[in-house]
């Protein structure tokens, strides 16, 4: 479903990343960990072109995000290409980015109205089935401002659901969360998991439930996939040094 190819992205003479081949198959569930500073948000940020990237190549859904020139330059695939493969992607970020002056639902309705042309009943009736199942059917004409954080959060994954994604990508979602707040959103996220057919990538602190949820879990370090695994093996028994010394700082 995600495929990167041989992808370097440089900021001036820093290397983010670093010749990465990376795939995510469909329905898998991946988290990323590693130190700050070792690529793991610029990989969900090139995911939804944010970024460009300077070699390589990333596929979605077997479609490509950059092209080739004659001259073995890489450039951004045209707008409309990138719209269209953009759609199939979702994305939470770690403050919500909700839009402040639109209520709970007005924020899950724009977006498929003004992107899919969706008619506004029919948006309406998404959003409010959305979020009656992030737990939020009491609060759907509340504000960005009224609601907390663990709320907002839960917004901004039924926003992003809203737009039928196919791939659906956490940026540290929790982690400018109260620790009591924390638990309500990675529920959403467990049953989102376990109901529907998401490929999901995650960028998280939460090593537990990185363990609970994950059908893989990549330790980055320095730009590339120093170690990969399934949770029980990675957390239990990992072999690369810089694994075991990141784990072991945590405890
Ligand atoms: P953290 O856990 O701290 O969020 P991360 O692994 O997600 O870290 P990235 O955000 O992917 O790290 O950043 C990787 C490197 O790229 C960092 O050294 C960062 O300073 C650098 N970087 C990111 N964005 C830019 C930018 N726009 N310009 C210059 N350098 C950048």
């Amino acid at each position: 479903m995600v495929r990167f190819e041989n992808v370097t992205k440089r900021y001036d003479a820093l290397t983010v990343l670093d010749n990465l081949n990376f795939d995510v198959a469909r329905n898998e569930k991946v988290t990323i960990i590693g130190p700050s500073g070792s690529g793991k948000t610029t990989v969900l940020r090139m995911l939804m072109t944010l970024e460009r990237i300077n070699e390589g190549c990333i596929w979605v859904d077997g479609e490509p995000l950059t092209h080739m020139q004659k001259n073995g330059r890489m450039v951004l695939a045209s707008d409309q290409h990138l719209r269209r493969v953009r759609g199939k992607i979702g994305m939470v970020f770690q403050h919500f980015n909700l839009f402040p002056h639109m209520s709970a639902i007005q924020n899950c309705m724009e977006a498929p109205i003004s992107v899919l042309g969706l008619p506004k009943k029919e948006a309406e009736a998404r959003a409010a089935e959305l979020l009656d199942m992030v737990g939020l059917g009491d609060k759907k004409k509340h504000f960005p401002i009224q609601l907390s954080g663990g709320q907002k959060q839960r917004v901004a994954i039924a926003r992003a659901l809203a737009m039928r994604p196919k791939v659906m990508l956490f940026d540290e979602v929790t982690s400018a969360l109260d620790p009591e707040l924390v638990g309500e959103v990675l529920n959403v996220i467990r049953k989102l998991g376990a109901e529907h057919d998401l490929t999901m990538l995650m960028v998280t602190h939460q090593m537990g439930f990185a363990k609970e949820f994950s059908d893989r879990v990549c330790f980055f370090y320095g730009g590339k996939i120093a170690e990969q695994g399934p949770p029980e093996r990675l957390f239990g028994n990992p072999q690369n040094e810089r694994t075991r010394q990141f784990l072991s700082a945590l405890l």
